[in-house]
């Protein structure tokens, strides 16, 4: 809200600045006013039977998602959401990683569906993810099983959360994804994890989203590639964009957590 409303100061102080007419400014303002209505229309819920105390819940509307409509796309994917309502993330913030990841996998056929939005207060030893303090059998925090484990039973997968930070190995964002076919039953299998600080990081192409990045290793069960041109799944962090080679859209097709439309 702080974010929006110091946003909200400055474009009326150019304004000011440019003389702007009347007119042009009260346009400018309901422009603003736009980005506000995501979450005048918010509707969470309890999310019920969930392990998070006070997790509220929303389903996301067409809207949310896609803007100027869902395009009808090969392939259909449901998912879950949840940010830590004590960190940077917000409402807003977690649909515009969800509206640039419907964008970048609508280049591989593959449309949003039904997103659950989750709204967590997680405890302060729960908003760290450390991926050097990892399981000795399974390889994974034990943050990420704890938290992974109060995701109610009819939860969508893959289960992303927005959290404060992750330290280790991985500073920005970490995803546990089945590595043997019968791999499938533990609750941390196809979540994501996401710092705060990879949302504001600046990048070469605005058009790429962390959130897509973590899903996209879920959905192809691959890891990066090195190219010499940028890509959604480079290894560089530099050589990151919103592009999806050809070759990791075909993996992300064949992926079990997808819905294949008729
Ligand atoms: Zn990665």
């Amino acid at each position: 809200m702080q974010f929006r409303r110091a946003c909200r100061s400055l474009s009326w102080d150019l304004m000011h600045a440019w003389g702007l007419t009347r007119r042009a400014a009260l346009s400018l303002a309901a422009l603003l006013a736009g980005g506000a209505a995501v979450e005048a229309r918010s509707r969470f819920a309890p999310w019920a039977e969930s392990g998070f105390g006070s997790a509220e819940a929303r389903q996301l509307t067409e809207r949310d998602l896609y803007p100027k409509g869902r395009p009808s796309l090969p392939f259909s994917l449901d998912a879950t959401v949840a940010f830590d309502q004590r960190t940077p993330w917000t409402q807003a913030r977690a649909i515009r990683q969800l509206r640039k990841t419907a964008a970048i996998f609508e280049a591989c056929g593959v449309a949003l569906r039904d997103v659950t939005l989750v709204r967590l207060a997680l405890p302060p030893e729960d908003r760290r993810i450390d991926t050097g303090l990892t399981d000795p059998v399974t390889g994974v925090p034990p943050t990420v099983a704890r938290l992974a484990a109060r995701l109610p039973a009819g939860a969508a997968y893959p289960a992303a959360f927005l959290i404060g930070r992750v330290a280790g190995s991985a500073s920005l964002a970490v995803s546990y994804r089945p590595r043997l076919e019968a791999e499938t039953t533990a609750p941390y299998f196809n979540t994501a994890w996401i710092a705060y600080q990879s949302h504001w990081l600046p990048r070469r192409d605005e058009r790429y989203s962390p959130l897509a990045h973590e899903l996209a290793h879920l959905l192809c069960r691959c890891g990066h590639t090195e190219t010499a041109q940028r890509h959604l799944l480079h290894s560089a962090r530099n050589f990151l964009s919103s592009g999806v080679l050809p070759d990791d859209c075909k993996r992300i097709q064949d992926s079990p957590l997808l819905y294949v439309n008729n």
